[in-house]
């Protein structure tokens, strides 16, 4: 039977062990297909709640949201804080329960690059600065990054592991529009080869 090189596979011959992904879910951060940018209500199978981390959320940054637009961030120290927190929690579960000794941080819930450059590069940056991270997983939409963060993220690519993980689910026009997606194939081809001729590693 034919072998996968999994994703797992890539990561641990590459450092040495298994790599752990810690997702991060980081208040402030919306989506353009949810905030009515794009359109309102999210794509068809969207459920945010199923998925990320409760730890570290608090009722203070409630109704607080972030856009590409957005000049300020009155909250920005209260996301790194929440960063630190969610990080510290689940990679010492993640070393106790497994003896994680490397970790992945995956900006996983919503749009994550959808928020004023020098927000991203502040969390970007703080991920990186933790104990044994390799490198950082960004969950996003093709629609919803820049050429400055593109720009950024392939600078850091040069001694970290980066991924951008562009969360297509499907080629198909008709397929993106009856799942409310909000963009079409071509953008996403543009922003994927975009990536890919920085050098980023896009999935
Ligand atoms: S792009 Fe992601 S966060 Fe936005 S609506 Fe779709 S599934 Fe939800």
């Amino acid at each position: 039977m034919k072998q996968v090189y999994t994703f797992g596979n890539y990561l641990k011959d590459k450092f040495g062990c298994k790599v752990y992904k810690v997702g991060i879910n980081i208040s402030g951060f919306t989506c353009p297909n949810i905030d009515g940018t794009v359109a309102k209500g999210g794509c068809t199978f969207c459920e945010n709640d199923s998925f990320s981390a409760s730890t570290g959320q608090t009722q203070e940054l409630k109704g607080f949201y972030l856009n590409l637009s957005s000049k300020t961030n009155p909250n920005l120290d209260k996301q790194l804080a929440q960063l630190e927190i969610q990080f510290n929690a689940i990679s010492k579960r993640q070393r106790q329960e497994y003896g994680a000794k490397k970790f992945l941080v995956y900006f996983q819930s919503f749009t994550n690059t959808y928020a004023p450059f020098e927000t991203l590069k502040a969390l970007y940056d703080k991920a990186l600065s933790f104990d044994n991270v390799i490198g950082l997983s960004i969950g996003t939409r093709s629609d919803s990054i820049t050429d400055e963060t593109l720009d950024y993220l392939a600078e850091i690519n040069l001694k970290k592991e980066i991924w951008i993980e562009f969360g297509i689910q499907s080629v198909y026009d008709e397929t993106l529009q009856k799942i409310n997606r909000g963009h079409d194939s071509a953008n996403v081809k543009e922003w994927i080869l975009k990536a890919k001729n920085k050098g980023l590693h896009v999935c």
